[in-house]
C-alpha cells in the first residue's frame, strides 16, 4: 500500500472554502501535496486561506464562486483547468442555516406570545434560500466539475451533510431538511457514477464551534448557553467537534488508496451524537 493520505498532485475543488470547515479542509489538503482550488462567494475569505498555504509552499487559488449559478461555476471551472488541470476530487462544503427559515421554540405551545415566530410564520424566501444553498448548491458544482472526474483514477466527490439529517435538529426544518436531501443526493451520486469511476460520499458533523454560532452556544463569562448545555448532555463524548477532526474522515474518502470500494456512505463524525438516544 503507498503512503496513506498522500494527494500529491490530485487537483482538489472545495466550495465554501472561505468557511471555518473547508477552509481547514484545503489547507490540510495542501499540506498532503495537492493543489487546491478555493471557491467562495467571499473570495478575500478563501484568499486569506490561500495566502497562509502558499506561505506553507503549498498550492492553491481563490476563486470567486456562487455555487448556486451554474454559468458561473462553468467559467470557474475553465479557470481551474488552466490553472491546475481537470478535477479529481470535488469537496462540496458550502452550505449552511438562515434565521429566516429558523423558529423561536423547539415545541408549539396553547399559549405563545403573539410575537413568537412559529412554524406558522417561516419565511417561504428563508426556507427555499436554505433549501438551495445547501441541495441545489451540492448539485450544481457536481454538474460542472464531474464531467472532467470521469474516468480519472480515483477521482471522487465527497459532500458535507450533517448529523441533522438523520434526526432533525428542533427549530431548524429547512436546514434539516435539506442536509438530508444532501445524504439521499450522496448515495444518488454515488450509484450513478458507478459505471463511470467516481466515488461520492459524505461526512455528517455534529456541533462544532465556529465563528457563526459561537454566540448561541456559549455566554458572554464563557458558560455554556441552554442549547448548548443541551447538545453536550446530548454528546456522548461530552464537548463540542473540532474542524481539524473532520479532516480524517474526509482524507479516508478522498484516498482511493484506503476506500476504493467504499462509496454511498454518510460517516457522522459527531461524538456520539447521531448514535444516542438520549436515554
Ligand atoms: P461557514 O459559514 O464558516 O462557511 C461556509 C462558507 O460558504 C462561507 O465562507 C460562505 O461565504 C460560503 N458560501 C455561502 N454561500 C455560498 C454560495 N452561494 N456560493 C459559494 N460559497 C458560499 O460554515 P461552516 O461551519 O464551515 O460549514 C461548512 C459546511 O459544513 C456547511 O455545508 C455546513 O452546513 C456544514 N456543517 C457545519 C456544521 C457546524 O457545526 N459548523 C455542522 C454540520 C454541518
Amino acid at each position: 500500500m503507498t503512503q496513506p493520505f498522500d494527494f500529491t498532485d490530485k487537483v482538489v475543488v472545495v466550495t465554501g472554502a472561505g468557511g471555518v470547515i473547508c477552509g481547514e479542509l484545503a489547507r490540510e489538503f495542501a499540506k498532503k501535496g495537492a493543489k487546491v482550488a478555493l471557491l467562495d462567494l467571499n473570495r478575500e475569505a478563501a484568499q486569506k486561506y490561500v495566502d497562509e498555504i502558499t506561505a506553507d509552499g503549498g498550492t492553491a487559488k481563490a476563486y470567486a464562486a456562487n455555487v448556486l449559478d451554474k454559468t458561473f461555476l462553468e467559467g470557474v471551472r475553465e479557470e481551474v483547468l488552466a490553472d491546475f488541470g481537470p478535477t479529481d476530487i470535488l469537496i462540496n462544503g458550502a452550505g449552511g442555516n438562515n434565521p429566516r427559515a429558523t423558529t423561536d421554540n423547539e415545541f408549539h405551545e396553547l399559549d405563545l406570545p403573539e410575537d413568537t415566530k412559529t412554524f406558522f410564520e417561516l419565511d417561504e424566501k428563508g426556507i427555499e434560500f436554505v433549501f438551495n444553498l445547501n441541495y441545489l448548491g451540492t448539485l450544481l458544482p457536481t454538474q460542472v466539475f464531474a464531467k472532467d472526474m470521469i474516468g480519472r483514477p480515483g477521482a471522487n466527490i465527497v459532500n458535507i451533510s450533517s448529523m441533522n439529517a438523520f434526526t432533525p435538529l428542533t427549530k431548524i426544518p429547512a436546514y434539516s431538511g435539506a442536509k438530508s436531501a444532501v445524504s439521499n443526493f450522496t448515495q444518488w451520486l454515488a450509484v450513478y457514477f458507478a459505471h463511470v469511476g467516481i466515488r461520492c460520499n459524505a461526512i455528517a458533523p455534529g456541533f462544532l464551534v465556529t465563528n457563526q454560532n459561537r454566540g448561541l452556544l456559549f455566554n458572554e463569562d464563557g458558560t455554556p448557553t441552554e442549547r448548548a448545555d443541551k447538545i453536550l448532555r446530548n454528546t456522548p463524548q461530552g464537548r463540542f467537534g473540532e474542524s481539524e477532526e473532520l479532516v480524517g474522515g474526509v482524507f479516508f474518502f478522498a484516498d482511493s488508496n484506503l476506500s476504493s470500494f467504499v462509496n454511498g456512505v454518510v460517516m457522522p463524525i459527531d461524538g456520539g451524537f447521531a448514535a444516542y438516544s438520549g436515554v
